[in-house]
């Protein structure tokens, strides 16, 4: 009988063959037991599954004392005694086959592959379930999540709500598989006779399209045909009723399936999903992605509450420059004067270091920063950090709490052990050219500065005759590849590597020679061997280059030098396959210098931020100029990528306005800017230091994803937009005034 989509099922009509006391007493504690109880906590659910367990044992020794009952009583018993069952189940399959053969209605995957292939659903296909619909809204509960169902679960009777991911109708017989966020189950109709109403239940099931809504009642039993594919895959779910809650009456733009091989949401370009984000994250991929992220978050919460003892402080949006490096956003004040701003946080750097001041002693925040930076693959205009100040500590116990969060976070106890690897920054950049080394292979390079003193090659004696200058040659040991060796074509220019080089800023390129069998001399293009034929030894013993290695030089800027033969380092490293996908490789890179100069704007600006403090010794040794002192900073590198990092900070006013006028800031400026810390520092405060992780980078890299706007649930594309809401929109003409703001035409 219909009321609406709802197929109720009419329990005296379904027990007309049961004997009048064994159907009263089913019906009434399935019903009581299975069916009424709707998800609330995941104790209760385990509760309902234990009930429902003992439920179906009651069932079957009330029915095993009928010898007439019904066929879905019968299913109740059968379901307990699995091996008897299957005999059964399939004369049942092969009779519904035959029975059904002429019933077949339209198949679902015609009508999906319409959908996603963008096209408008045929009518049919979109009323065909929109006639199920009830015109009453409701608020069905369940008892039970799809994902859950296992061998175990056989005889329950359960309450399912999901989506519809997949229709199939196979000569008569309906299938669908129905998913949740926690996986998907099979449904399947009953044979004939089973239920007074099957012809309605089995229109329905025929009428299911792609991401309708359904709410499925039924009894959980073995599968003939096993899928190992799937995690329920043992098991499948005799539809007794079914509800259409929803329908699809808009064409999808991709399939949300992830067994739908056409029309994939994987083969759509980026700006598609990004788009019709709602859908995108539908997938099940995408909610892993979501679910891993907020369990690395959860980790990272306990671990620093219930290990350390920090406290979660919220520190405002709305405020003044935290300077991290970028440009700020600004929030115009329509209550303060014309021009006035906010800035939202790079950081909550300057908030968490006063907080130390304040005596919280062990802050930390998962904190939303707002930076106005080129975007790029790893880069969002807004992102989260796990954001850690701790009073009285030193380096070494900021380090542990960052490793401990870090392990885990990503559940790396048994392959990362502590403490982490440590590197200068100096040796980072020597070996590597990089502050973030990827660690996973080997290849390695050298300055050839003091070798090269003398050198006639005019390319390289140039270079060197500029400051802040230098000629490296990274070794590429490929004599052993094989067909992989790396040719001369893609080193020359126009090939790829030279290209690398020049488009990370290297004028010449890259020049490239061997070394040759003897091991002391050089092979290769002509100019560059007898250019160097004077400290060809040298070069080789300095860069330990075994003979039949490539080596690869880049002259200029020591800037320049080092973004290049990273570049090429990582190619050379692709090219002949040395990253092995399944290595960890975290270190800690330390002792940045506290500044680096800024070629373009003639000036010294802060290597991490300027309330870093610089290294004791260096301070000692020359307190009124910083410039070359190293600074307490480290960075938390994982596979190549910087995840993290943090400081001892400064927490004196003299020092702090030292760092202030090594960076060019004036005394007035620097008060006008940040004389509340400045301030804070006057009033006894606790030398402390902390550290941040970039939440979305991690769970970046835990869940193999190569872009971090596939771990945010609504990200922004690389020009700063979002595609769902079309953010940021134009501000009206009477906000602009409200604001004191006039639009320059
Ligand atoms: N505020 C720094 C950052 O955002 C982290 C820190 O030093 O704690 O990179």
């Amino acid at each position: 009988m219909f009321v609406g989509s709802k197929i109720v099922l009419l329990r005296t009509t379904r027990h007309k063959t049961a004997s009048a006391a064994t159907t009263a007493a089913i019906t009434t504690t399935t019903n009581k037991m299975m069916m009424m109880r709707p998800i609330q906590h995941q104790h209760q659910h385990q509760h309902v599954k234990k009930h429902a367990r003992a439920m179906t044992t009651t069932t079957t020794a009330m029915c095993s004392s009928s010898s007439s009952a019904s066929s879905s009583t019968r299913n109740l018993s059968r379901a307990t005694t699995p091996t008897s069952q299957s005999s059964l189940g399939r004369k049942k399959q092969q009779h519904r086959f035959q029975r059904r053969a002429i019933a077949s209605s339209s198949s679902s995957s015609s009508s999906a592959a319409a959908e996603a292939g963008g096209e408008e659903p045929s009518s049919s296909s979109s009323s065909s379930s929109a006639k199920h619909v009830s015109s009453l809204l409701s608020w069905p509960t369940r008892t039970t999540l799809c994902g859950s169902l296992n061998i175990s679960s056989v005889g329950e009777k359960v309450s399912l709500c999901g989506w519809v991911d997949k229709q199939r109708d196979m000569g008569g017989i309906c299938f669908a598989d129905v998913r949740d966020h926690s996986g998907l189950v099979q449904i399947i109709g009953a044979a004939e006779g089973v239920h007074a109403n099957q012809s309605q239940i089995d229109e329905i099931l025929s009428s299911l399209r792609s991401e309708c809504v359904v709410k499925v009642v039924g009894v959980v039993r073995e599968r003939n045909n096993k899928n190992k594919n799937i995690k329920t895959g043992e098991v499948e779910v005799e539809v007794e009723s079914i509800e259409v809650l929803n329908v699809v009456s808009k064409s999808l733009p991709f399939s949300i399936s992830e067994g739908e091989k056409s029309g994939n949401a994987d083969k759509s370009s980026e700006e598609v999903r990004l788009k019709n984000r709602v859908l995108d994250l539908r997938r099940p991929k995408m909610l892993k992605n979501l679910k891993r992220r907020h369990e690395a978050i959860k980790k990272m919460r306990k671990v620093l509450e219930d290990e350390f003892d920090f406290m979660e402080i919220e520190t405002p949006v709305l405020s003044r420059p935290t300077p991290e490096g970028a440009r700020d956003y600004l929030v115009p004040a329509r209550t303060a004067a014309a021009g006035s701003c906010y800035a939202l946080p790079q950081s909550p750097q300057l908030f968490k270091q006063m907080l130390m001041v304040s005596g919280c002693d062990r802050y930390y925040q998962v904190a939303r920063c707002f930076r106005d930076e080129d975007l790029r693959a790893d880069r969002q205009p807004e992102f989260t950090q796990l954001d850690v100040e701790m009073s009285f500590t030193d380096a070494d116990g900021i380090m542990n709490v960052a490793e401990r969060v870090f392990l885990e976070a990503s559940g790396m106890h048994k392959k990362v052990q502590q403490p982490f690897r440590r590197m200068t920054y100096a040796e980072a950049m020597e070996k590597y050219g990089s502050d973030k080394p990827d660690l996973r292979f080997d290849l390695e390079m050298t300055t050839l500065n003091d070798v090269l003193n003398d050198t006639e090659f005019p390319p390289f004696k140039s270079a060197l005759e500029v400051s802040r200058s230098s000629v490296k040659v990274l070794v590429v040991d490929d004599s052993q590849a094989g067909k992989n060796k790396i040719s001369n074509a893609k080193l020359k220019p126009k090939g790829e590597i030279f290209e690398d080089a020049v488009n990370a800023g290297s004028a010449n390129g890259l020049f490239f020679c061997r070394v040759a069998e003897d091991g002391k001399t050089l092979e290769g293009a002509k100019g560059l061997v007898e250019g160097l034929a004077n400290c060809a030894e040298k070069i080789i013993n300095t860069s330990n280059a075994p003979p039949g290695s490539l080596l690869l030089f880049v002259a200029g800027k020591t800037k320049v030098v080092n973004t290049a033969l990273d570049k090429v380092r990582h190619k050379c490293a692709n090219m002949l396959n040395l990253i092995d996908p399944k290595a960890h490789a975290v270190l800690w890179v330390t002792d940045f210098p506290m500044f680096e100069y800024n070629e373009d704007e003639e000036r010294f600006e802060a290597c991490h931020h300027p309330f870093t403090a610089p290294n004791t010794e260096d301070y000692e040794k020359n307190p009124d100029d910083l410039t070359e002192a190293r600074a307490i900073a480290y960075d938390l590198v994982y596979n190549g990528v910087e995840i993290g990092g943090g400081s001892l900070r400064i927490y004196r006013r003299d020092v702090q306005e030292k760092v202030f006028k090594a960076i060019g800031m004036s005394t007035e400026e620097a008060e006008d800017k940040f004389g509340y810390l400045l301030d804070a520092f006057q009033y006894g405060a606790p030398p402390h230091g902390g550290f941040a992780i970039g939440v979305d980078r991690l769970v970046m890299l835990l869940c193999g994803a190569k872009s971090i706007r596939d771990v945010i649930a609504f990200p922004k594309t690389t020009t700063g937009q979002c595609l769902l809401t079309r953010a940021p929109g134009e501000a009206t003409t009477e906000q602009l005034a409200e604001l004191n703001i006039k639009r320059i035409e």
